[in-house]
């Protein structure tokens, strides 16, 4: 199968052509790409999981243009969520909700609530309108790859498998959408992401946070697989210091080594090879993923150094250690 890449108002009528005649199209969010088919097809469904190598027990999400669609997914609506809803959607943030019968246990991996999200970019929500049914898309990339941030990426991954990547340039946001679980009495944040637990404190008074470090078994079934990893070793480094240390053990043992640092440590590097993720917390987590890709490329060891615990950068650390299956030096 030849896959095109297009971007405007063509790429969009286009994929929404596709998703009616039952194809599974790429198209860009401010999260990551994603790779998206009728949610309501458990056919289309399956295609998706086929594309990706999915294991069939990883939930996908459901993707909406307008707030009042959520409705038809779930059996239940209350106040509280309606809330949380009006004031995060559109936005890089995943909401759970008990399923209603329409949507296929497929897409829920036959859990018993539905993840919806509105993307914020509004190439996104125009396929998804177009398209007139609502989309479930997991990242497009092939599973336990890293999550893709241009069509590039897609491309690197889903060449041959399918018809279409809508081409909305970089992902704004760059790290996977906070995965919020609206079902409980305490909503539970089950994936960190760029809407942060202070942020929803602020709305909803308290959650439940999830420490993202390395799970084995969790509430959210994706939790257990290994995600977000390139397809060199990866560790981080709790500081420059311990990084330059790791940095010169590992090329004196013949390895081609790469540091992802922060602007300010530029200068620490002295002729060593970096990719500075950026001068800001936005800035390092729109970069993370690309870095990494770049990175596997050109080089057989990543050293990422520890981002912190602030705000955003939580967020970006807990795919970090996934990505480096929590090797700290
Ligand atoms: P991806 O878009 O590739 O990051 O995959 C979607 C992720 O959303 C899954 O790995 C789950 O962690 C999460 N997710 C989606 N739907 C549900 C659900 N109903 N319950 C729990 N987690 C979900
Ligand atoms: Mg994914």
């Amino acid at each position: 199968m030849e896959t095109l890449i297009k971007s405007g108002e063509q790429a969009i009528k286009l994929g929404a052509d596709l998703i009616k005649a039952g194809e599974i199209v790429a198209f860009p969010t401010e999260t990551v790409y994603g790779l998206g088919g009728n949610a309501l097809d458990a056919a289309c469904v399956q295609k998706i999981y086929a594309a990706k190598g999915r294991p069939a027990d990883n939930p996908l999400i459901v993707h909406i243009a307008k707030i009042e669609d959520i409705y038809p997914l779930v059996s239940e609506f209350s106040e509280r969520n309606k809330r949380v809803v009006e004031q995060f959607m559109p936005g890089p943030i995943t909401l759970l909700f008990p399923k209603s019968d329409i949507v296929p246990d497929s897409v829920t991996a036959g859990l018993k609530t539905v993840g919806i999200r509105m993307p914020k970019l509004e190439i996104a929500r125009e396929f998804i309108e177009s398209s007139g049914v609502p989309i479930a898309a997991p990242s497009a990339n092939a599973s336990t790859r890293v999550s893709p941030t241009t069509a590039k990426h897609v491309y690197e991954d889903m060449k041959g498998r399918i018809p279409l990547i809508i081409d909305g340039g970089d992902s704004e946001v760059g790290i996977e959408s906070t995965v919020l679980d609206l079902t409980g009495e305490i909503p539970t944040i089950l994936r960190p992401g760029a809407i942060t637990a202070e942020m929803l404190a602020d709305v909803v008074g308290s959650v439940r946070t999830h420490k993202g470090e390395v799970i084995s078994s969790a509430p959210a079934p994706g939790m257990k697989y290994k995600h977000y990893a390139p397809t060199c070793p990866m560790v981080v480094a709790k500081d420059m210091d311990s990084l330059i240390a790791e940095y010169d053990i590992q090329s004196q043992k013949g390895l081609n080594v790469l540091a992802l640092i922060r602007g300010q440590a530029v200068q620490a590097m002295a002729g060593r090879k970096y990719v500075n993720l950026g001068n800001n917390d936005s800035e390092v987590c729109r970069n993370i993923y690309k870095a990494m890709r770049d990175g596997e490329k050109v080089c057989d060891y990543i050293i990422c150094i520890d981002l912190g615990e602030n705000g955003l950068c939580k967020s970006v650390m807990n795919r970090v250690m996934k990505a480096s299956g929590g090797k700290v030096v």
